[in-house]
């Protein structure tokens, strides 16, 4: 493979060379052949727009491609990859703030902060995403209806439009860019630089609970009960479970240490102490645990898989509190490298309704019968509670979420029918007032772009796409199928 990294010196537009590449979304169920090109700076970013916009073509922004669906694809077209852009440019020790580039991860970032005893203040379920990717979809930590979403510790950002100007951004010099580029997909511009604020810990670990949820009432009065007080709240939820266990979990409830509170804390930050493990037991290389994942899963042994951990989570509860590094209790998913190949061939795609939190019960409870009497069970459950925010395309409610792990069959009948399965659950939420998140998203119909969002929000952002990208230079294969 060629290095699709480009050279210092640009070339003329319509002349850059494009890798073609198969650019897929996380699940691997999505996407398709793309041309992949990988600058290193603003001004290679401004000659590789210049170039798709001389081609006649359009182009696709991606981060480190995080997103499960079609976020960050361009079946057949042009994507400009960020990644490469990956420079920590500042971090002031004493505010926490860091001015980065877009394909700087959540990773680099922690690694910089804990040195100076911070931590960034919403980080998401793996630490591979970038700023860019944050921000653009506006994502969200076990804390959001705490904290808020990412967009709420973005000072400012710099964005270099769809014609080539580099415009610096902050909520006060223009709020309704600000507020749509953060939660708009991509959609008005490409994040070439932006200003981070992290939060001050007093500890490399935290105190956790684990906390088992009979059902489901039962997860969600957890979250009611104690969304005033923690710190985080995240509940896996054994979506296996039938009967008077239905919606049964282990809830994970963190909370920040205070100064003095724990005496040997300050020796996590060390990075090196807060890395998740790579190997198991100290000898078995976790890279290997996703065959045995993927015979569980193939073998049709998730539910038993389930209520194994479910007992385990009883376990857990008898032996809490206990200490936990932030990296250990944020990253879980990020334990088992490569762990969505468990789902190949068919990779897999998420689903995940935003719930107001009168509907939760009666909704979450419909979307569990529905999976189960149609044969299609999520493999993985998470429950969370959110708030709402003031950014133009938010997908945070004052309610819960349920992002759910389906595995996709490569049989297309299997496929067409789970796809269908997760457009009529949609149409349960979008009519309890619900809304829906695009980094998780790979079935939503155009028609649904509206009510997740509204007529009039979607009638600014439409016209702020009309002023900064009016000949629709940015697209994504999302942004088609929700008929941006
Ligand atoms: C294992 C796992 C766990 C996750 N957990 C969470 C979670 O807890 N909470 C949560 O909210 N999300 C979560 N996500 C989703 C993830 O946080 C989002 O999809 C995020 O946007 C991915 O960032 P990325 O850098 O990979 O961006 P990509 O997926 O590559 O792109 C995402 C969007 O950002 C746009 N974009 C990328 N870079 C730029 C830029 N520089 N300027 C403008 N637009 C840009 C793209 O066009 C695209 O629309 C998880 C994903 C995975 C795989």
């Amino acid at each position: 493979m060629t290095d699709p990294t480009m050279s210092p010196s640009a070339a003329s537009p319509g002349a850059l060379h494009w890798n073609e590449e198969d650019v897929r979304g996380f699940g691997m169920a999505v996407g398709g052949p793309g041309k992949v090109l990988r600058p290193t700076t603003t001004e290679q970013v401004a000659d590789a727009l210049a170039d798709v916009r001389a081609r006649g073509g359009n182009v696709a922004l991606r981060g480190a491609g995080c997103s499960y669906g079609d976020a960050a694809t361009n079946r057949g077209s042009y994507v400009l990859d960020l990644s490469a852009m990956n420079k920590i440019l500042d971090f002031d020790p004493a505010t926490g703030l860091a001015t980065v580039e877009p394909g700087v991860t959540v990773r680099d970032l922690w690694r910089k902060a804990i040195t100076f005893g911070y931590w960034p203040k919403v980080v998401s379920g793996t630490a591979a995403v970038s700023m860019g990717g944050a921000a653009a979809m506006n994502i969200h930590g076990k804390n959001n209806y705490a904290l808020g979403p990412f967009g709420e510790c973005v000072k400012s950002f710099d964005l270099m439009t769809a014609r080539g100007e580099l415009v610096h951004v902050t909520a006060e010099s223009d709020p309704d860019l600000f507020h749509a580029a953060i939660s708009g997909f991509g959609m008005l511009g490409c994040m070439t630089k932006l200003q981070i604020q992290t939060k001050r810990v007093h500890s490399g670990r935290l105190r956790v609970w684990g906390i088992v949820a009979r059902d489901l009432a039962h997860n969600l009065q957890i979250l009611e009960d104690l969304r005033g007080t923690a710190d985080y709240l995240v509940s896996w939820v054994d979506l296996h479970a039938k009967g008077k266990g239905l919606g049964r979990g282990l809830m994970h409830r963190a909370e920040q240490l205070q100064p003095g509170e724990d005496p040997e804390g300050v020796r996590f930050y060390e990075p090196a102490l807060q890395d998740v493990p790579t190997t198991m037991f100290g000898v078995v290389p976790k890279g290997w645990l996703w065959p045995g994942m993927w015979c569980a899963l193939h073998l049709g042994q998730v539910g038993l898989v389930n209520a194994l951990k479910f007992r385990a989570g009883h376990l857990e509860e008898r032996g809490s509190p206990y200490l936990q590094t932030h990296g250990a209790f944020h990253f879980l998913l990020d334990y088992v490298p490569r762990w969505q190949w468990m789902t190949r061939p068919g990779g897999l795609i998420q689903f995940q309704p935003f719930v107001p939190m009168a509907e939760s019960e009666r909704v979450l409870r419909t979307i569990i019968e529905r999976c189960q009497k149609a044969g299609h069970v999520p493999y993985l459950g998470v429950l969370k509670r959110h708030r709402p925010d003031a950014f133009l395309m938010t997908h945070a409610v004052d309610g819960v979420s349920m992002a759910m792990d389906f595995a996709v069959s490569r049989n297309e009948a299997r496929r067409q029918e789970l796809w269908k399965l997760c457009q009529e659950l949609a149409e349960v939420v979008l009519e309890a007032g619900g809304r829906f998140y695009y980094a998780k998203d790979a079935v939503l119909l155009a028609s649904s772009f509206a009510r997740v969002h509204g007529d009039e929000a979607v009638g600014r952002f439409r016209a702020l796409k009309a002023k900064w990208d009016p000949d629709r230079l940015l697209q994504t294969d999302l942004s088609r199928r929700m008929g941006v």
